[in-house]
């Protein structure tokens, strides 16, 4: 009998973000991307990982990691795990295309990582890692290079689609090979299909990407005699080109701006994935020598990311940018689930100063990378798997991508769905839950130090409604306060009004200790536990506040 396959899925199943799982035969393991996950409303965490916990025990069987492209979600864990792996006294070799690990190699660097073996895959390359023969197909998406996986297991082809889009027309004419996948289907079929499920709750197939190409080309011409500023993806080599094309076309410098965005183009450029000359670029520091409309600036931040060029522009904070009414800011992206209300802000403080905004509302500057409902149909129907399990997306897009296969024909019990932390096991039998793993979400903060669910609690809740600490000295002879109680608060109330609600908090801890300290209690924790509640008691009687109560109770 076969042994049987076991994979494990560490995040991205319930959420965009921190995609990273485990496939196991034989007692060997593999793992499929290393994800991190941008943090939302968390003050301080920089970001979200899975929770590595059960890879670092298993670290002696961890044989490689492959990385399917080259966005964060797929391979920004990857300096947190390779640090935890180092502690150990293990490493990690990577598998991805070259692009994907030039921006794997730029990160760990950053991080101060050891960088570990990096294994390039071409297209169609076949060999093996781990326990598992793998080949590689190429798929169209967001972001060059990426790649589909055949894991060839002891229970049948497992096909890994990887974050991808059905483009006829890609600027690099590289598409997805549905046509290979038909093929491998036909020679002895796929078993388990894993597929990305981030646009299954939208009808139809994505546009192409070589659609923007001619927009943008519209909107420079519109916007003759002004300086255009675009805000695009740092990794979306294939948006920049369009953007330089018809930054070229029109006679404007580009000026690249943004540390991801310079490391990337530089990057995409020496690998030839990247077309522009040298002459049309610029820097950021001579843009003083420029002729404003003649220059086109390609930078960072159009997911209204505070610290990102284009926010510090809204904020009227960049160094070598003034955003005023000569100036065209064209959004080349969407904003991601969540970052709408960012979003929203930077449109109105650029338009504040006088900006013209473009943005995929209006005009299609903008294409998704995700494959929608057709296209998954179609990858169902070239691979016409045996099982399948959706990955990739929020739950909702893991039901819908759920429903789809159902209503392609597939057979309830051939469809299983998982989600964080769940382990399953692929056999003979078809493929069950086989337990979970831990599934919490891991913050970092920008140190990559661990920020716990108590930490973040604490921040949340003083950053809502702020703190009050009192500080009370007990003079433990004579059974009385030594002096007046000292009171300190912050984001409690209105600053003007702080010293007269102090004054009120003194007056009623005072008397709530007074009795007590008579009758001879002299215990430090009692006094604080009584401190407290006689503060919470005013606090929330009248104010109708929640603050952090801070009581320091010393008796001396
Ligand atoms: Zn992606
Ligand atoms: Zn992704």
């Amino acid at each position: 009998m076969a042994a049987p396959v076991h994979l494990t899925f560490f995040g991205g199943l319930g959420e965009i973000g921190r995609n990273c799982a485990a496939l196991e035969a034989h007692g060997r393991i593999v793992m499929l991307d290393c994800g991190q996950l941008f943090p939302d409303d968390m003050p301080g965490v920089d970001a979200v990982l899975p929770d590595f916990d059960w890879l670092l025990e298993r670290a002696d069987r961890l044989e490689a990691c492959v990385v399917t492209h080259a966005h964060e979600d797929h391979i920004g864990g990857l300096p947190y795990l390779l640090r935890a792996l180092g502690e150990r006294g293990a490493t990690l070799p990577i598998y991805g295309s070259p692009f994907t690990l030039g921006m794997v190699r730029g990160k760990l660097k950053f991080a101060g990582v050891p960088v570990p073996d990096l294994i390039p895959l071409g297209d169609y390359d076949r060999l093996p890692i781990g326990p598992f023969d793998c080949e590689f197909l190429p798929v169209t998406h967001s972001t060059p290079s990426g790649l589909m996986t055949v894991f060839h297991t002891p229970q049948g082809r497992i096909l890994h689609s990887s974050d991808f889009k059905l483009d006829p027309t890609p600027i690099d004419g590289r598409v997805t090979d549905l046509d290979r996948v038909r093929e491998i289907a036909a020679d002895g079929g796929i078993r388990l299909l894993l597929a990305d499920s981030t646009n299954a709750g939208s009808a139809g197939s994505s546009t192409s990407e070589s659609t923007v190409g001619p927009v943008l080309r519209q909107v420079f011409d519109e916007n003759e005699g002004r300086r255009i500023i675009i805000g695009a993806f740092s990794s979306h080599v294939h948006r920049i080109q369009q953007v330089a094309d018809a930054a070229a076309a029109t006679g404007r410098k580009l000026v690249v701006m943004g540390p991801s965005m310079v490391r990337n183009t530089t990057l995409a450029r020496e690998l030839g994935l990247l077309n522009i000359s040298d002459k049309m670029l610029a820097r950021d520091s001579d843009l003083d020598d420029l002729d404003p409309a003649r220059t086109c600036i390609v930078c960072t931040g159009s997911q209204g990311e505070s610290r990102a060029a284009l926010n510090l522009m809204g904020q009227g904070r960049h160094r070598f940018v003034t955003v005023g009414d000569t100036d065209t800011v064209v959004f080349s992206s969407h904003p991601i689930p969540g970052n709408e209300a960012a979003v929203a802000r930077l449109h109105n403080s650029l338009a504040r100063r006088g900006a013209r905004l473009v943005h995929s509302g209006q005009l299609g500057v903008h294409t998704t990378g995700h494959g929608k409902a057709d296209e998954l149909l179609a990858l169902h129907d070239a691979a016409d798997p045996d099982l399948f399990i959706p990955v990739h997306g929020e739950y909702s897009h893991l039901v819908a991508h759920h429903e789809l296969a159902l209503g392609r024909g597939m057979d309830e019990d051939r469809v299983l769905r998982c989600t964080d932390g769940d382990r399953v096991k692929l056999t003979g039998e078809g493929v069950a839950h086989a337990g979970r793993v831990p599934d919490g979400y891991v913050m970092v903060d920008e140190a990559g130090r661990p920020v716990s669910v108590d930490l973040l609690e604490e921040r949340r809740a003083i950053s809502g409604e702020g703190f009050v600490l009192v500080r009370v000295l007990v003079d433990g002879r004579k059974g009385r306060l030594a002096e007046p109680p000292m009171v300190e608060s912050r984001g409690w109330v209105e600053p003007a009004a702080r010293e007269d609600w102090h004054g009120q908090v003194v007056a009623e801890v005072t008397e709530a200790l007074a009795g007590p300290l008579a009758d001879g209690s002299r215990d430090a924790h009692e006094l604080s536990r009584l401190t407290r509640r006689a503060t919470g008691r005013l606090v929330s009687r009248k104010t109708g506040r929640k603050p952090t109560l801070v009581p320091v109770v010393e008796v001396r």
